[in-house]
């Protein structure tokens, strides 16, 4: 056909608004065995609804266990996914021509989101449930501020309010991603806070305590927990959040089709997962099903904070305090405590149960990279296709690079699609230290991580 022809030419792949996906994709559905159940920190046994409801809408939590393989998705949800969805699927003809490799590279860009990245995909839809459920607040944590200005905008959309607790280090040291949050009707304050009874008890210990992510989602935790008004809201890690981020793999195999290519090879970084699980599982479908064996599907972590190539699949705690359920994952230890890595949103020492299923059984693969290289990778890509990635989506493209290096020596000719998952433009301080070469390499801290193993609950199951 001579279109198909014409489009082998292309750039950018883009799709009508028309072509939104209509539903999610569970991936639970095409496991053989069932995910392993949440357990009850108290009591060891399996947590049911109730348990949950307190803190999430019942729409979220009956997606969080559903095992049908797809879920209607709202048509307010895809009225706001259209504000910038379908996103776009690039050929990177010019990174291709830098490494001089056969392999054709295409990006997935979700930074073309307001916040700049995949993560609106879920606040939006959790923003929905909740509005549906009568909740009129939200509360939660963020670290640098991408998950929070993401659940800002989504509870600005739907007329919801959100108190963002973010931890203190970042309120002081970044102030544009709070400014974003406030500018999009949020409340923000340092986390620790006088506002919940567990900030007051790490305040009374040490004023100047600079905070930590640990800290932030306990704040948050209570503060859903004590209000009736109020639930939590969650950007990695669990089931239906990497449900909802599925669009992104939905949309990119429309866009290989047109233009008229298949996936050999897909990578994207992983701190929660859900990033990763959005634009493979998708993919992983097709492998699960027997259809396509030999696709390889690669997360990407930081060596800094490897959950996946160098934790243990166990039970442990989801938050770094050991207030959540236990979930089984490759974790590092929930106190493993990691170097101030620049990718901040790839320092969780857990990884999403569903991501680490699927790599315990050999479906997907896992590499660490060290920080350096990945910046390398950053330049290489912004120095060629413009695009100034986000530090955590450099890590997949440090590992797109030595793939296609790879194809180059072997003179293989394969199909390498990767999550350009945000852009970097609110990273430029870690950019500025890179280029005054003051960025570091982290060594892998076995003894740290040995250490946090240790305080792993033990669990029978
Ligand atoms: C938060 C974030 C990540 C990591 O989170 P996942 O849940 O693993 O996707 C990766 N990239 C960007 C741009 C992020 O904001």
């Amino acid at each position: 056909m001579a279109s198909a022809a014409a489009d082998k030419q292309r750039t950018k792949f883009t799709l009508d608004e028309r072509d939104i996906p209509a539903k999610w994709y569970n991936i639970q559905a095409d496991f053989k065995t069932p995910a392993p159940p949440v357990l009850h920190p108290g009591t060891g046994q399996p947590i049911g609804p109730a348990d949950l409801a307190p803190l999430f809408p019942m729409e979220l939590i009956k997606q969080e266990v559903g095992t049908d393989r797809w879920v209607e998705i709202p048509d307010a949800v895809r009225d706001v996914y259209r504000l910038w969805r379908p996103s776009p699927l690039f050929r990177a003809r010019r990174l291709e021509k830098t490494i001089g490799t056969p392999a054709r590279i295409y990006y997935k860009y979700e930074g073309v989101s307001p916040a700049g990245s995949h993560k609106p995909n879920t606040a939006v839809a959790q923003a929905y449930y909740n509005k549906k459920e009568g909740v009129t607040r939200l509360s939660t944590e963020t670290g640098a501020g991408q998950w929070g200005s993401a659940l800002a905008f989504a509870s600005q959309l739907f007329g919801l309010q959100c108190k963002v607790y973010m931890v203190k280090v970042s309120y002081q040291q970044k102030p544009y991603r709070r400014i974003m949050m406030e500018t999009w009707g949020a409340q923000v304050v340092a986390s620790p806070s006088t506002d919940t009874q567990a900030g007051k008890k790490v305040l009374d210990q040490d004023v100047n305590s600079p905070g930590s992510l640990g800290i932030a989602i306990s704040e948050a935790v209570e503060d859903a927990a004590t209000r009736d008004d109020t639930k939590y809201s969650l950007g990695s890690v669990l089931n239906h959040v990497l449900m909802h981020q599925t669009i992104i793999g939905l949309e990119t195999k429309k866009q290989l089709e047109k233009a008229d290519d298949e996936a050999d090879i897909v990578i994207a970084c992983a701190g929660g997962g859900s990033n990763f699980a959005g634009l493979s599982f998708p993919f992983a479908a097709d492998k699960l099903t027997g259809k396509k064996k030999k696709l390889r599907l690669i997360a990407v972590e930081p060596s800094a904070c490897p959950s996946l190539t160098k934790g243990t699949y166990t039970y442990d705690f989801g938050d770094t305090v050991g207030m959540t359920p236990l979930v089984k994952m490759h974790t590092l230890g929930h106190g493993f405590i990691p170097a101030p890595l620049h990718a901040g949103g790839l320092r969780y020492h857990g990884m999403a149960p569903l991501v680490c299923k699927l790599y315990d059984e050999g479906v997907i693969e896992a590499v660490a990279v060290p920080q350096i290289a990945t910046f390398q990778a950053a330049m290489q890509f912004a120095r060629s296709e413009g695009v100034i990635p986000a530090p955590e989506a450099a890590h997949a493209i440090r590992v797109v690079i030595d793939e296609a290096e790879r194809c180059k020596k072997e003179g293989k000719r394969k199909t390498i699609v990767f999550n350009l998952s945000g852009h970097g433009h609110f990273d430029l301080g870690a950019y500025e230290q890179f280029l005054a070469g003051k960025l570091q390499d982290y060594e892998y801290p076995a003894e740290k991580i040995a250490e946090a193993l240790r305080g792993v609950p033990q669990v029978k199951v």
